[in-house]
């Protein structure tokens, strides 16, 4: 706690006792205000996560999943990799039942920023070339630091009478996956050192415990730029502070950010509102998805409360400058 910005909330909305309830971590995502309430099921859902980082469905039982909600365009958005992307195409593969936008999660470090939770800022890159070579050299660098900071953890716990040694020579990776903390979660769970993985990302695995671990890696301008170069759009994921930051997201717009999550599952409905019109002052492109990883709920429960209008698809597409929606994307747009 206490890493967050201080400043008000900009609204006249009433801000809980406790100060203004942002976007911190996992399990205190949950905004205090009303929750947003669907108008209809979500046909979109921009950012999910799979087993090719740290999600835990496979990236072919992900899109199974979303298709039978009902969401006709998913952006598969795994940390630091496209793997699950180019399995998805690959030959072979079946026809996918949806629109699957390529995309990644790049968790930028940002020590130069101040208050923000973990000295991060999450960037997605909707829309990217999954055969970009550049862009893929840059994220296997990304998974470099990821899998060293990995091992710098496990030794950590080790030290710590916690080992999950056992786990982690059983975790069975497909080439191209990203190693991340909620992996590590899983793992003290498993080991019954963790009641929880939330027990565990908000306890000994957070910045300050005993387990913590500074991340490497690509600053918030950089992920941003290689996100452009790769012909993505770089999104500015669940920064619930972005209204009283408004210098920040200047200088991050100034580097090249095209959009900004407005519709994320865990903002309440107050939140979801200032950030929409936010990202339309700003004319930033307004994206939305539930951030699926899998810990504890289906996906069909995750998607029951999340809200992405068909508009954020659609705005994406020509964002991108992509062909008109498939005709089922087309269909939904039009309802
Ligand atoms: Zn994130
Ligand atoms: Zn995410």
């Amino acid at each position: 706690m206490g890493q967050e910005s201080s400043s008000a909330a900009p609204t006249g909305r009433q801000a809980p006792a406790s100060g203004p309830v942002r976007f911190k971590d996992r399990a205190s995502r949950q905004m205090s205000g009303p929750a947003v309430v669907p108008p209809y099921p979500s046909r979109v859902d921009l950012h999910t996560h799979s087993r090719r980082s740290d999600g835990v469905l496979e990236p072919s039982d992900l899109v199974a999943a979303a298709a039978a909600a009902g969401v006709r365009v998913l952006g598969l958005a795994d940390h630091d990799t496209l793997a699950g992307v180019r399995e998805l195409y690959a030959p072979g593969m079946p026809d996918l039942p949806l629109d699957l936008v390529p995309a990644v999660e790049i968790n930028s470090v940002a020590p130069g920023i101040e208050s923000l939770w973990e000295g991060e800022l999450h960037v997605v890159g909707l829309g990217v070339d999954p055969s970009d070579d550049a862009f893929e050299a840059a994220l296997e660098l990304q998974r470099r630091s990821r899998s060293i900071r990995f091992g710098m953890i496990v030794a950590r716990l080790r030290e710590l009478g916690l080992p999950i040694d056992a786990g982690v020579g059983s975790l069975a990776l497909a080439p191209g996956s990203s190693l991340g903390r909620p992996q590590i979660a899983r793992l003290l769970v498993q080991a019954g050192h963790a009641l929880s993985v939330d027990a565990a990302m908000e306890g000994l695995l957070a910045r300050g415990q005993p387990a913590y671990v500074r991340r490497q890696g690509l600053g918030p301008r950089d992920a941003i730029a290689a996100i452009r170069a790769a012909g993505g759009l770089p999104v500015l994921a669940h920064f619930a502070d972005a209204p009283t930051r408004r210098d920040l997201i200047a200088d991050l717009i100034a580097a090249g950010l095209g959009g900004l999550e407005v519709h994320y599952r865990h903002f309440d409905a107050a939140t979801v509102t200032e950030m929409a019109a936010l990202a339309a002052v700003l004319r930033l492109v307004p994206t939305g998805g539930s951030d699926y990883h899998g810990d504890g709920e289906s996906y069909a429960a995750a998607h029951a409360a999340l809200f992405v209008p068909d508009e954020d698809a659609v705005a994406l597409f020509a964002a991108l400058g992509r062909a008109a929606p498939t005709p089922s994307t087309a269909r939904a747009a039009a309802r």
